[in-house]
C-alpha cells in the first residue's frame, strides 16, 4: 500500500514540474524589453453613470459615439462604460439599427 502511495506522489511531483516548466521555456525572452516604468493610469469612469441619463434608441447622435468605424458596437474596455450602461448602450443600438437608424455594417 505504502509503495503504491509514493509512486502516485512522484507521478504527481513529475507532473506538477512539467506543467512549471513549460511555461518557462515558452516564454519569450523579456530580459532585454526596456522596463517601462510603472504609470498609474487613470481608470475612466462610466459617462452614464451618477446621472439620470437614460440611453435612448433614437438618440443616435450618442449611440454613434459607441460604434466604430464599421458600424460595429465598441466593447466595454473601449468605452469604459459601467456593465449596466454598456448594456442599455448596446440593447439601444440594436434596437437603432432595426429601425435602419444605425447601420448594422458600414463600409
Ligand atoms: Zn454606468
Amino acid at each position: 500500500m505504502a509503495e503504491t502511495t509514493a509512486n502516485t506522489e512522484v507521478k504527481e511531483a513529475a507532473a506538477a514540474e512539467t506543467s512549471t516548466a513549460r511555461p518557462a521555456a515558452q516564454r519569450p525572452a523579456r530580459a532585454e524589453a526596456p522596463r517601462r516604468k510603472p504609470q498609474r493610469r487613470r481608470r475612466k469612469v462610466c459617462v452614464f453613470c451618477g446621472k439620470d441619463a437614460v440611453i435612448n434608441y433614437k438618440d443616435t447622435a450618442t449611440l454613434r459615439k459607441y460604434i466604430s468605424e464599421r458600424g460595429k458596437i465598441l466593447p466595454r474596455r473601449v468605452t469604459c462604460n459601467c456593465a449596466k450602461h454598456q448594456r442599455q448602450m448596446t440593447s439601444a443600438i440594436k434596437r437603432a439599427r432595426h429601425l435602419a437608424m444605425l447601420p448594422y455594417v458600414e463600409d
